[in-house]
Order: structure tokens, then C-alpha cells, then sequence
């Protein structure tokens, strides 16, 4: 039995996982292919790299989901958080860095680790002995995404490149919008109202298809555009090749009957599609899109129902490998066919740089337990850490699996609490102030102490 970890990608996860072990007595060996093997969307050999904005996002620990996993990592040594920190530029209360000198420091303190080596190969084929962890990210290289597609089943490695927004369900004007399937499919009453349903006339989808043909779009980067065509186009494109195009396709209003003007026939229905066991969560069905962030919040603000909607992600696209971890990875995120494998990062579904380096705290911790035959309790579901690995392993519909960001929709209810836009700063406060006690418990409860920033 090797005492070694061998990590495959040293971006934002690798980097996170290899610190955690290290820091637990593992040697460790990142295995990178850059500067050797590039992706279009890297620009240096370094650890850590921010591929596109400079933003770990909000830093406010009390009021937001992704301060919190901030606060989480922090409290787990983590040296993306650190060293984040240590770069940190002036921008509102948002922790964004100076990407330079911050992937420059990740990659110093890996390679000043006495228990850290990196060798810059590209790994193609899946490793049969060993520890490992697959962290190679929405830019995994053909080989080896070849490789994880053989092991995993065809439909089962997404070559993703448009996503759908996704809603709170408490932000949803229900006044307007009713829950129905179409024809109100479904043997039981929660089936026959699986979907919530937002009606427009005939004025408001002109409209509509209006705003979205005047758009701003975010335009491919090269090599993007693989795979586009495969029956996701985003709503857009719809538009543009034909006004109706729409109307009969993601929103078409046939099978629904709205119950607040049931004589009055719909010229169209947005769906929103539950997205969460909780039920927190729900994506709009079909509406994958490129609009600019800007302008999708405008946009999709003019759909009834959704004048006020708060959204847990926008949609877009960009190439995205990811598994249905779900169905292919255990609660300690090994690949179930192959146990000896860890997945984290964006490969396992969760979206962006600090979702993705707070996997790889995980992995990197569940791994070394494992190495040195430890039994790591379980992660707090109450957590951030917890409530993210809790979705990607379980609590995400299979079906409609997808890329998913920290939000507060993730979260278990905290009972007694005023629901709506008017009780959200005594709620979020209240998943914050759960999270930390039951972070902190998770942590203390563990032989060793939390690795020290250097
Ligand atoms: C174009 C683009 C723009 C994005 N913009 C943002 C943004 O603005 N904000 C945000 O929060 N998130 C953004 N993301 C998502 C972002 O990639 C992730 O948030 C984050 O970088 C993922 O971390 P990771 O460790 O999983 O993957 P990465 O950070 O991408 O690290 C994976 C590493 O694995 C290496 N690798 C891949 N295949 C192999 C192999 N076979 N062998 C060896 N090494 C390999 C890669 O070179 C890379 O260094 C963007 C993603 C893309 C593709």
C-alpha cells in the first residue's frame, strides 16, 4: 500500500487538495500538464491560475454563501483563502486578487513544501493502483476526459457548453405563476405540479423575443464551439431563426392551464423545473443562453412571475466537462467503479474558483485520512463544504444535473424563520451562524490540527 497522493491538475482544487494533504504527512505528487499541454483559456505554467476574472467574489461571511465557504476554508488552513488574502485588491466587499502575484504564491508555497512535488506531464489514462485525485477541471484534456468517459458510460461525462439560469423558488411571484406538468402528467399530486409555470400574452412575448434579439451576448473563445449544436441551443440563437421558434419549442404553452385566468389561453409559458430536493431551487427549463449577465438579470426580469426573481447562477456557456456525480461518485466523492479515485473540483459539478478549491479541501483531507487510516466524520450537512459535497453526491437530480454555485438554496431550512424577500438577512444570518458551529465542530473534531498559513 503507497503512503503517496498523486494529484492530476494543480489549478484551483489540485493546488487546495495537495496543501490539506501535505499538511497531514502525505506526500504528495501534483501531476500538471501546463506550461507543456496549454488549454485556450490558461496563460502560464503556474499553480493556481484565475482563468478569467480576478474575483473570489462577496468576502461577507454573514449575508452570503460563498463568504462563507471563504470563512469555512480560512478556518480549514485552506492556502487558496490565505493566500488570497495576502493579495487581496480594493474592491467593495468583494475579494478579488492580483492574479499574478497570487498564482505566483500558490505556486511558491507548493513547491517550498517539503511534502509536495510537481511534475508537469499530462496523465492520459486512468490509474489502476494508488491514491488519486482527478482535478483537471472544466478544461480537462481530450485524453484523459476519454479516458473518464470509458469508465464512466457515454452520457455520463458532459461535454457541457450552455447552461439554464437557476431561480429561488422564494423569489417566484406565485400570484402570477401556478404549479402544473403539462397535461398534468404524472401518477402522483407532486408530479402533476412538478413544474412552476409563468404565463405571457401575447404583447409580452413580442416583447420579449424583442429584448432577447437586442441583447449583449458573450461571444466564444476559440475552441469553444464544439458540441454547440447538440440540442442545446441557447434561446437566442432560437430567436434569431425565427420569432415563433420559441413559442413552439421551450415555450410553448399547450397542456397548461393558468388558475388565475383559467378562460385565458397563454401565447406562451416559461417553465422553471425543480432543481433541489429541498425545493429551493428551480432552473428555467430550455433557457440556456449567452446573454451577458446584465443582461440576462433584465431580460429574464420581464418574465411574469419572475419580475423580482433573486437567481442562485445565470446561464452560459463555455466548454465544460463535468461528471453526473450523482450517480457516479460516493459521499467521499470516489469514483464508485474505482474507489481508488477522487474527483474534485469543477469536474464534479460545482462552478467557480472557490466552489471548486473547497472540493479539493475536502478531497484532500478525505484522502489523507484514508492514506493514514483515520476515520474522518462526516461533513457537516449544515455547512457550506457540506451543503455543496451533499448536492453534487445526492441531493441533485441526476437527470438534471448541472454545474452548481454555493447558495443559500442549498442550505436545510432553519425552522421558525420568516420566509420571503422580508426575512432573508435573519435567515441567511441564520444559516451563517449554523454553518460556523457546525464547521467548527467538524474541524475540532479532528485528530490533527488545522495546517498553519505560513
Ligand atoms: C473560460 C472559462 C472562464 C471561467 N471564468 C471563471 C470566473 O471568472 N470565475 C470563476 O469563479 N470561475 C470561472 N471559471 C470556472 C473555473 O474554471 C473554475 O472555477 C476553476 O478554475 C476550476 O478549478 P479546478 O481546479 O476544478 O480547475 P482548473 O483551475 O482549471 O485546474 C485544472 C488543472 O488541470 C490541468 N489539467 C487538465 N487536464 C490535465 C491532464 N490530463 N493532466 C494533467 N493536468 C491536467 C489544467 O492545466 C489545470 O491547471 C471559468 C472557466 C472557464 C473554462
Amino acid at each position: 500500500m503507497t503512503h503517496e497522493l498523486h494529484i492530476i491538475g494543480g489549478g484551483m482544487a489540485g493546488s487546495e487538495a495537495a496543501w490539506q494533504a501535505a499538511h497531514r504527512d502525505i506526500k504528495v505528487v501534483i501531476h500538471e500538464m501546463r506550461p507543456k499541454v496549454e488549454t485556450f483559456a490558461h496563460k502560464t505554467g503556474d499553480l493556481g491560475e484565475m482563468v478569467c476574472s480576478n474575483s473570489f467574489r462577496s468576502d461577507d461571511d454573514e449575508q452570503n454563501a460563498v463568504g462563507l465557504l471563504h470563512w469555512e476554508m480560512r478556518q480549514a488552513g485552506g492556502v487558496i483563502i490565505d493566500t488570497a488574502h495576502q493579495h487581496r485588491l480594493p474592491a467593495g466587499g468583494a475579494l478579488a486578487v492580483d492574479r499574478d502575484a497570487f498564482s505566483a504564491e500558490i505556486t511558491r508555497r507548493l513547491h517550498a513544501h517539503p511534502n509536495v512535488s510537481v511534475s508537469h506531464e499530462e496523465i492520459t489514462d486512468l490509474p489502476d493502483e494508488g491514491h488519486w485525485i482527478i482535478a483537471t477541471g472544466p478544461l480537462t484534456s481530450a485524453a484523459l476526459g476519454d479516458a473518464i468517459q470509458k469508465e464512466t458510460g457515454t452520457d455520463r461525462l458532459a461535454f457541457f457548453d450552455a447552461i439554464a439560469p437557476i431561480v429561488y423558488a422564494d423569489s417566484i411571484d406565485m400570484s402570477k405563476a401556478w404549479l402544473q406538468s403539462r397535461y398534468d402528467k404524472g401518477d402522483t399530486e407532486e408530479e402533476q405540479r412538478a413544474y412552476i409555470n409563468c404565463p405571457m400574452d401575447k404583447a409580452q412575448y413580442e416583447a420579449f423575443i424583442d429584448a432577447l434579439l437586442a441583447a449583449d451576448k458573450t461571444e466564444f473563445h476559440e475552441g469553444e464551439t464544439a458540441g454547440y449544436f447538440d440540442g442545446c441551443l441557447p434561446i437566442e440563437v432560437m430567436s434569431e431563426r425565427g420569432r415563433e421558434t420559441l413559442r413552439h419549442g421551450p415555450m410553448k404553452p399547450v397542456g397548461l392551464t393558468n388558475p388565475h385566468q383559467p378562460d385565458v389561453k397563454p401565447w406562451a409559458v416559461v417553465q422553471l423545473r425543480r432543481d433541489n430536493a429541498l425545493g429551493t431551487l428551480y432552473n428555467i427549463v430550455g433557457f440556456q443562453t449567452k446573454m451577458k449577465y446584465g443582461a440576462q438579470a433584465t431580460v429574464f426580469k420581464m418574465i411574469p412571475g419572475l419580475e423580482n426573481a433573486s437567481f442562485a447562477r445565470l446561464g452560459g456557456i463555455h466548454r465544460n466537462t463535468f461528471l453526473n456525480s450523482p450517480t457516479l461518485l460516493d459521499h467521499q466523492m470516489r469514483l464508485k467503479s474505482r474507489p481508488n479515485i477522487r474527483f474534485a473540483g469543477q469536474v464534479t459539478g460545482v462552478e467557480g474558483y472557490v466552489e471548486s478549491a473547497a472540493m479539493g479541501l475536502l478531497a484532500g483531507r478525505m484522502a489523507a485520512a484514508e492514506i493514514s487510516g483515520v476515520t474522518l466524520p462526516t461533513v457537516p450537512q449544515d455547512s457550506a463544504h457540506g451543503a455543496l459535497i451533499h448536492h453534487i453526491t445526492g441531493g441533485a437530480e441526476a437527470k438534471t444535473f448541472q454545474p452548481m454555485n454555493v447558495n443559500f438554496g442549498l442550505f436545510r431550512p432553519v425552522e421558525g424563520l420568516k420566509g420571503g424577500r422580508r426575512g432573508r438577512k435573519d435567515r441567511y444570518k441564520a444559516y451563517t451562524d449554523r454553518a460556523k458551529a457546525a464547521w467548527s465542530a467538524w474541524l475540532d473534531a479532528q485528530s490533527l490540527d488545522a495546517p498553519a498559513a505560513e
